[in-house]
């Protein structure tokens, strides 16, 4: 698989609207600003594929990026907003993205993307745990890297995986930088895995 030859396929606001449920299908969730659009772009070298999806009326979609095998997929899920979102909002933005994660079986894993700095919010527990109980493989982008110095990275990563000790859905969790492209491969050889499998 190559990562390079991503092009964008379609927007769903709805399961109904998502292509065919075959072949294989990884997807990317993250809360808004935490680098989950720059990790994508990065990981496909691919400087607008993601920002596609943060045109005005496309924030809250999810977005199909196809890749150059066939019905191999990337999927940008809509950025978990912040607190100022509306109630209403967020109870869309639940039933939508619970209607997909719960019904789509194509599907071989979820990328979280996380700063590095910020970890392991509400949303991002809240993630882990439907993973774990749906036995859904799960890999951890811990982003922006590069705004610490190596060492406190280092620590920040202990941390996360003290954290999520004994959680059995964590195949990978990964030191990830778009600025400095620390990680970037590590990332696209586990995606590679998880969608040729
Ligand atoms: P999204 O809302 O999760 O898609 O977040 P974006 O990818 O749009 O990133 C939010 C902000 O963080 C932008 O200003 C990015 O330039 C910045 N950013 C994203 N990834 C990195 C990174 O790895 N390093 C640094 N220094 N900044 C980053």
């Amino acid at each position: 698989i190559s990562f390079n030859s991503a092009r964008f396929l379609t927007s769903a606001s709805r399961l109904e609207e998502c292509p065919p449920d075959h072949g294989a299908e990884v997807a990317f969730a993250g809360r808004s600003n935490a680098g989950k659009s720059s990790a994508i772009n990065c990981i496909t070298t691919n400087g607008k594929l993601a920002r596609t999806s943060k045109t005005p009326g496309r924030t809250r979609l999810i977005n199909f990026f196809s890749l150059n095998r066939e019905n191999c997929r990337l999927v940008d899920l809509p950025g978990y907003g912040y607190a100022k979102v509306s109630r209403d909002m967020k109870d869309d933005w639940q039933k939508h993205l619970g209607h997909y994660l719960n019904d789509r079986q194509c599907l071989r894993g979820l990328v979280l993307v996380m700063d590095i700095r910020h970890p392991l919010t509400d949303f991002d527990q809240m993630m882990v745990e439907w993973c774990e109980h749906n036995k859904l493989p799960l890999m951890i982008l811990a982003t922006k890297a590069d705004k610490l110095k190596f060492g406190q990275a280092k620590t920040a990563m202990l941390d996360i995986a003290r954290k999520l000790e004994g959680v059995e859905c964590l195949h990978h969790l990964i030191m990830f930088s778009a600025t400095s492209k620390r990680g970037v491969d590590e990332s696209r050889d586990a995606l590679t895995r998880w969608l040729e499998e």
